[in-house]
C-alpha cells in the first residue's frame, strides 16, 4: 500500500516527471509505476512515500504549518468530491472515474485552494491546460474507457441493432432494383416521368 499525505493526491495528478532532486524524480517514478498497477493507497498525516528521499533535507518544509494547512485543504475538498472522509488511515484506490472527476476539478481551480503559494504552482496549471497528456500517473491516454452504465449500453445496443437493420433494408433494395426489371423500370418512371 502506498502512503500518501492529503495534498499528494493533488500533486500526483500533474506530475510530468519533475521535482526536487534526481532521487526525488526516481522514487517518484517507482511510485506511479505502482499507482498504474492499481495499488491501493493509504492516507497518512506525516512525510509519506513521494517525500521519502528528501524528508531529511526538507524537515521544516514536510512538517511546517504550510505544509499541513496544504494538506486540510485537500482533504476537505477531495473527500467532498469523491465522496470520502480522508484522514489519517484512510485507505482508497485511484479508479479511472475518480481520476477524471479529480482532474476536470482540478483544472477548473475548484480542489486547488491547497495550491495556492506552492512554488510549482504554475507548472501544475500549465499540464492541466495541456489536458495532463504528459502525466505519468494515470495519464488520460492510458486510462481504460469508463464502463458505460446499463441504459447506456441499451441505448448503444438498440443504435447498432437498428444500424444495421437499415443497412439490410438498403442492400435488399439494390438487389431487387438489379434482379427485377419491372420494378426497375417503374421506379425510373417514377422519378423521371416523359
Ligand atoms: S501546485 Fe503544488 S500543491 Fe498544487 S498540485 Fe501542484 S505541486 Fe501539488
Amino acid at each position: 500500500m502506498i502512503q500518501l499525505r492529503p495534498h499528494h493526491l493533488l500533486c500526483l495528478l500533474t506530475y510530468v516527471g519533475k521535482g526536487y532532486s534526481p532521487a526525488f524524480v526516481n522514487n517518484y517514478d517507482r511510485i506511479a509505476a505502482r499507482l498504474n498497477a492499481g495499488e491501493k493507497i493509504r492516507i497518512t498525516d506525516k512525510p509519506d512515500d513521494i517525500c521519502a528521499p528528501i524528508a531529511g533535507d526538507l524537515t521544516e518544509h514536510c512538517h511546517g504549518h504550510r505544509v499541513i494547512t496544504r494538506d486540510d485543504l485537500t482533504a476537505r475538498d477531495v473527500g467532498k468530491l469523491l465522496g470520502v472522509d480522508v484522514r489519517n488511515g484512510t485507505t482508497l484506490k485511484l479508479t479511472p472515474e475518480r481520476i477524471s472527476m479529480l482532474r476536470a476539478a482540478f483544472a477548473t481551480g475548484k480542489i486547488r485552494a491547497a495550491c495556492k503559494g506552492c512554488q510549482w504552482h504554475d507548472l501544475c496549471t500549465e499540464v492541466a491546460d495541456n489536458g495532463y497528456t504528459n502525466c505519468r500517473v494515470l495519464a488520460p491516454h492510458t486510462l481504460p474507457k469508463a464502463a458505460k452504465s446499463g441504459f447506456a449500453g441499451l441505448i448503444d445496443g438498440l443504435y447498432g441493432a437498428t444500424l444495421w437493420f437499415r443497412m439490410g433494408g438498403v442492400a435488399f433494395l439494390l438487389i431487387l432494383l438489379i434482379t427485377q426489371d419491372d420494378l426497375r423500370h417503374a421506379l425510373m418512371n417514377l422519378m423521371f416521368p416523359r
